[in-house]
């Protein structure tokens, strides 16, 4: 798919790319040998104009995924909502969590027990319960935010204590690889560790008789093998709105 400026990225052009998209999807996921329902496309907003996002959403769009607090306060009046989906996918300072709770319907980058505490505090007070992902830094890269996965279970158990909110997963920014057989290797060992995370039965991880059930991976460059290897969730942002 041809990437194009953002700024010539039309209304036409975004219903063309979701429809690429949503096709490649179907493809992956018969390849899986999975439902085209196992899937949730996010469309990732961040830097893209309330003007092109509604352009996405009256194509078809019906979950967004934002990085930044500001940002997407600042845009979202001007956005047609109605029955789409709003997730926080960036890294979440602590003094923003009041701001942003009660916006999204859920947080995908909750990486540390101090940040999921003020989500729990903030959730508690306004009276809901938030859905989370916890991030993994899978790669173990040092620019990227996510928790070690040799750290991952005790957090999930420190956070089992927390009334108000539901872990409903995991969320994970891999390295860039180039071949296929490393973009699935990575994501094959994030599937791992999420169906490991899932048989453990943490207290506030499983939930009832369901489990946790949100596995969120694969961006524009490598989405369809994070298909094959089991995303609940794909988040795409420039084969959706042209490069930023
Ligand atoms: C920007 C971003 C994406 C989308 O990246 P593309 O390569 O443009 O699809 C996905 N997830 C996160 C957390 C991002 O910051």
């Amino acid at each position: 798919m041809m990437e194009k400026p953002s700024a010539d990225c039309t209304a036409y052009e975004i219903a063309e790319n979701l429809k690429e998209i949503k096709d490649s999807m179907a493809e992956a996921c018969i390849k899986a040998g999975r439902g085209p329902e196992d899937v949730m496309l996010l469309g990732v907003t961040k830097t893209v104009s309330p003007q092109r996002i509604n352009a996405a959403i009256a194509a078809g769009l019906r979950s967004i995924g934002e990085n930044r607090v500001q940002e997407l306060l600042g845009k979202k009046d001007e956005l047609t909502l109605a029955g789409v989906d709003v997730h926080l996918i960036g890294h979440l300072q602590t003094n923003k969590v009041s701001k942003i709770v009660g916006q999204v319907n859920m947080i995908e980058s909750i990486d540390s027990f101090r940040l999921a505490s003020a989500v729990n505090q903030a959730s508690k007070k306004a009276g809901i319960v938030t859905d989370v992902l916890v991030q993994v830094n899978i790669g173990r890269e040092q620019a990227k935010s996510g928790v070690m996965e040799e750290n991952l279970e005790a957090l999930l158990a420190e956070m089992g204590t927390l009334g108000s909110i539901k872990v409903r997963g995991l969320m994970t920014i891999p390295p860039i690889f180039d071949t296929e057989r490393e973009k699935r290797a990575v994501f094959a060992r994030m599937y791992k560790l999420f169906i490991d995370i899932r048989g453990k039965k943490i207290d506030n991880v499983t939930i009832g008789t369901m489990p946790m059930d949100v596995l969120s991976m694969g961006m524009s460059g490598d989405y369809k093998e994070a298909i094959l290897e089991g995303a609940t969730i794909i988040r795409i942002g420039s084969a959706l709105f042209g490069k930023r």
